[in-house]
């Protein structure tokens, strides 16, 4: 499931056209913190993903990067015993 997150965001951040910063900057750090906690002892401040996710919902000028918070969220919510490794 952390692999399924970590494609959404590289595909989010691939596919932005960079106009707005929410989606430009959000998807690529979200991309970062996934490839980061996937590959060493990191984990993922879960108040400031969720600040993410909120910020990429009411910042993002196009369905394009205020969509991309619903997966995750859901993600987050029917597989958060299989998440919680990468998440303080
Ligand atoms: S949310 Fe839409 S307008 Fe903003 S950078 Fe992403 S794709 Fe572009």
């Amino acid at each position: 499931m952390m692999k399924f997150i970590e494609h959404l965001f590289d595909f989010a951040a691939y596919e932005s056209c960079g106009k707005c910063f929410p989606c430009r900057l959000g998807t690529k750090r979200g991309h970062e913190l996934c490839i980061k906690a996937l590959n060493s002892e990191y984990k993922i401040n879960r108040d400031l993903f969720n600040d993410l996710l909120t910020t990429l919902e009411k910042g993002s000028l196009c369905a394009h990067g205020g969509g991309i918070p619903l997966p995750l969220r859901n993600a987050m919510e029917y597989f958060g015993g299989e998440l919680e490794q990468y998440f303080t």
